[in-house]
């Protein structure tokens, strides 16, 4: 736990990252109006052991009532916020959740920090008086949205993004969103990604073909780990895909 912790904020070099990093880049693409460059996206992210905690209980409640779950992801204060969860659709609307962060001393060292989304307690940590922010930094992140299993044959399988997400994704002008199914996914729309999301149908998108055909960057990982980009055939010609 402490060592994941410290992995979050510490670790981070060109082909590693902490979400701190990434999420640093993502308000800087916001504020541009600009997609990534498949090139300044990592080999790898690294999300905080919390986030994990609630990705498993979205997952564990779509996989009792096989409903789908939509979530907006909120960065406060180096925390991650999963926000207003929608029951039984994929949207990529914002939530519109009152959020925010409380600071009360606890002794003459130490705050108590609480993040209160719609007037309940989200979490509560103890925080050191010198690492109080002056100003509370709260920016929305991304949505994402959980995929029920399908039984066929006694095998459970999980779908991959459906034609309406990668839709949804392109309608939106969101730069990323995430899957969760019994594995977690995050795709990132990218310069290079050229196509006419209307005319997609659901055989089209597989991992191979965002990455390879589409020019989107994909992660894949599983609970708990860090997320691995999905290597593409086109990394050694990426003018090929423009
Ligand atoms: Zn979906």
């Amino acid at each position: 736990m402490l060592k994941s912790f410290l992995n979050f904020f510490l670790s981070d070099d060109s082909s590693h990252s902490s979400f701190y990093a990434v999420y640093q880049k993502i308000v800087k693409w916001r504020s541009t109006n600009t997609y990534p460059n498949p090139y300044d996206l990592p080999d790898t992210i690294s999300l905080p052991y919390e986030f994990w905690e609630r990705i498993r209980g979205l997952h564990k409640n779509t996989r009792a009532d096989r409903l789908e779950r939509s979530v907006s992801v909120y960065w406060v204060d180096g925390e991650l916020i999963l926000s207003s969860i929608t029951t039984g659709s994929t949207s990529f609307v914002r939530s519109t959740s009152q959020i925010r962060a409380a600071y009360t001393p606890k002794n003459k060292e130490y705050f108590i920090k609480e993040i209160i989304v719609d007037g309940k307690r989200y979490s509560r940590k103890e925080v050191y008086y010198k690492k109080v922010p002056q100003k509370i930094e709260l920016q929305y992140l991304f949505n994402m949205h959980t995929h029920p299993p399908h039984v066929y044959n006694e095998q459970t399988y999980y779908g991959f993004f459906s034609a309406q997400d990668i839709k949804s994704l392109m309608g939106s002008g969101a730069i990323l969103t995430g899957l969760i199914t019994n594995e977690f996914y995050l795709i990132f729309r990218t310069n290079k990604v050229n196509i006419d999301a209307n005319t997609l149908e659901d055989k089209d998108i597989t991992i191979d073909s965002v990455v390879n055909n589409f020019g989107y960057v994909l992660y894949k990982g599983s609970f708990g780990k860090k997320l691995y980009r999905v290597s593409s055939n086109l990394n050694s010609d990426q003018s090929a895909i423009n």
